[in-house]
């Protein structure tokens, strides 16, 4: 399995346009950009691409980085910076056919699946498959797992992504608080590589109107707001889920420039092979 991160940012990425705050001034003089989320994983046993989430910079991704234009999608919530790229796949792509949950979101009266085939109902490249969570299903001959987590009002998923033929397993927490539930937290465990949501620095969380949360023994919150996790929250996750490695994703401009491209953030473009 080759993962190739193309979206590390948050929603506004970074450089964030119309800031020239130290760490967004810091990411132009070094060349290096976190865009809106995506992820590429190819299966190298059968040579299809399976894209994680269709990022608003989806155009911008593959003309930057060396990657096959995906074989199929999957979706984990629909929000913005993770779903209103795939637009971008009209008159690229044939067909795609393009995974998500079909539980019903209370919030909105529809399952993410639902919600993505009727928003996408004019283009006939996109072909909605229906999953359900915890239910393993198989794409690019992946066996591929959505499982719930918290991203509230909306209902969200992390994922699984594991290749039978080698064991290889990725583990993606999606947009989430630390509250992600335990029949998640063991589908996600023992991962050879974890993409985990750590939006700001718990230092910040004195900053959000609503504070932090979620704090550990020593009072750090792992979670940011309501909506996403802290960096410290996302070790702290990557641990208890015993993942061999963690980068750290959906990462905002607001890092002080000195934390924002250390260990273990993701800038865009790291690849791994799992
Ligand atoms: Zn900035
Ligand atoms: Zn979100
Ligand atoms: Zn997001």
């Amino acid at each position: 399995m080759r993962v190739t991160l193309l979206g590390t940012g948050d929603t506004a990425g970074t450089p964030r346009p119309g800031c020239d705050c130290d760490t967004c001034l810091a990411a132009r003089e070094r060349g290096v950009e976190r865009t809106r989320s995506s992820v590429h994983v190819v299966n190298e046993s059968t040579g299809e691409a399976l894209l994680i989430d269709t990022s608003p910079d989806f155009r911008q991704q593959f003309l930057t980085r060396d990657v096959a234009l995906p074989d199929a999608a999957v979706i984990t919530h629909i929000h913005f910076d993770h779903l209103d790229g795939l637009g971008n796949v009209y008159r690229l792509l044939d067909h795609l056919p393009v995974s998500a949950a079909d539980e019903t979101d209370p919030q909105t009266d529809e399952s993410v699946a639902e919600t993505i085939a009727r928003k996408y109902d004019y283009l006939d490249t996109v072909s909605v498959q229906s999953r359900t969570p915890h239910e393993s299903f198989r794409v690019c001959g992946f066996d591929v797992t959505l499982v719930p987590v918290d991203h509230p009002p909306l209902l969200t998923y992390g994922l699984v992504v594991e290749e039978p033929e080698t064991g290889a397993k990725l583990a993606l927490s999606g947009d989430t608080s630390y509250q992600v539930p335990a029949a998640s937290r063991d589908a996600l465990r023992d991962a050879d590589l974890l993409l985990a949501d750590g939006i700001v620095p718990a230092s910040l969380c004195d900053y959000h109107p609503l504070g932090g949360r979620d704090e550990d023994s020593s009072g750090v919150p792992r979670t940011f707001g309501t909506k996403h996790m802290t960096k410290e929250g996302a070790m702290a996750l990557a641990d208890d889920l015993n993942a061999d490695e963690l980068r750290v994703v959906h990462v905002a401009h607001r890092y002080p420039p000195e934390e924002a491209f250390e260990e273990p953030l993701a800038v865009d473009g790291e690849t791994f092979s799992l």
